[in-house]
């Protein structure tokens, strides 16, 4: 408290991080101003773990703002899906869509999975975004593939939307399939602990007696997961722009390569549109000679091989063959 003023100058507390985990938080208020006779702070600045995290300076605030309100009503289009979500507990939207025999594109709010279907157990590419989508695929995976548990969780890179509902899916169980470049950061994220709200993972762990969970298993350059003639083909690719390295996921039944950020399917793809990330993949396929026909994206849709070619090159073949 201010001792002239009397009003609070700032707290402590823990806080928990979607990818730090528990943190201890400052927040400091200052330049306190009369709104309808209440006395509010106007300007809120965040400290996490002892480094910025937030500073925010208010020019008015209103109390019980009618149109404020507005920005919670839940639109008509939108009515049954929120029910849906409200039953669920916790709910991100996501649903499957079939590549080809065994392969599934989990389509999401704008995260998106690969899930690939072996005879006794199921492959998820990419944990993204939450642990309520995790969670959402996680009951949508046992509705479909009923007493197929996910065993391996692949990570392609380390950005924090493509690795928030890591923690979620080692908490059902999977092994998370980590490159030794991304190794020391997902280590960190899977290792924190998650008081506040407590997650599933922090949940098993500190249960008594701890409950199982998956673990985390480490590969260099290259990992082939292979079971009743499926397989599921990781390969870390080296020198793209956008992550050094960065993890691109192959199944040779479908001809299907799974990628995230370097290239997101989408139509009408314009010749000679591609960014050097894209341009990057497209060798980086030819060097590993991968026959591709289909590519599915961490964002955007499935699409053919030939619009990465076409963007890349300027020209259009059918296929890598
Ligand atoms: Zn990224
Ligand atoms: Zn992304």
């Amino acid at each position: 408290f201010d001792p002239q003023s009397k009003l609070l100058a700032g707290f402590q507390i823990l806080d928990t991080e979607s990818m730090l985990g528990d943190v201890q938080a400052q927040y400091i208020l200052d330049d306190y101003k009369a709104v309808d006779g209440i006395t509010l702070p106007h300007k809120i600045t965040i400290t996490k773990g002892g480094k910025d995290y937030s500073s925010v300076q208010y020019t008015s605030i209103a109390i019980n703002d009618p149109e404020a309100q507005k920005v919670f009503e839940i639109p008509e289009a939108a009515s049954a899906e929120a029910d849906q979500a409200i039953a669920a507990g916790e709910y991100s939207p996501v649903k499957l869509n079939k590549v080809d025999n065994g392969v599934w594109h989990a389509f999401a709010y704008s995260h998106h999975s690969m899930i690939v279907e072996f005879p006794t157990f199921l492959a998820v590419v990419e944990a993204p975004y939450t642990e309520a989508q995790i969670k959402t695929l996680g009951r949508l995976l046992e509705q479909q593939f009923p007493g197929k548990p996910i065993k391996y969780a692949a990570v392609t890179h380390h950005h924090y939307d493509h690795t928030g509902g890591v923690r979620a899916i080692a908490a059902m169980g999977a092994t998370v399939l980590v490159e030794k470049g991304h190794e020391p950061v997902l280590r960190a994220i899977l290792e924190a602990r998650h008081t506040d709200p407590q997650d599933e993972l922090d949940k098993r762990r500190n249960a008594q007696p701890a409950q199982p969970t998956g673990s985390i298993e480490v590969f260099e350059g290259k990992k082939v997961i292979s079971d009743g003639g499926q397989s599921l083909e990781l390969y870390a690719i080296r020198g793209n722009p956008h992550v050094d390295p960065k993890v691109i996921a192959y199944v040779p039944s479908a001809r299907a390569l799974f990628a995230s950020d370097i290239w997101s399917p989408a139509p009408n793809v314009a010749a000679g549109s591609a960014n050097a990330d894209a341009r990057h993949l497209l060798y980086s396929i030819g060097q590993l000679n991968l026959k591709v026909d289909k590519m599915v994206g961490g964002h955007g849709g499935v699409g053919p091989f030939s619009d990465l070619v076409k963007a890349s090159t300027g020209t259009a073949k059918p296929s890598s063959d």
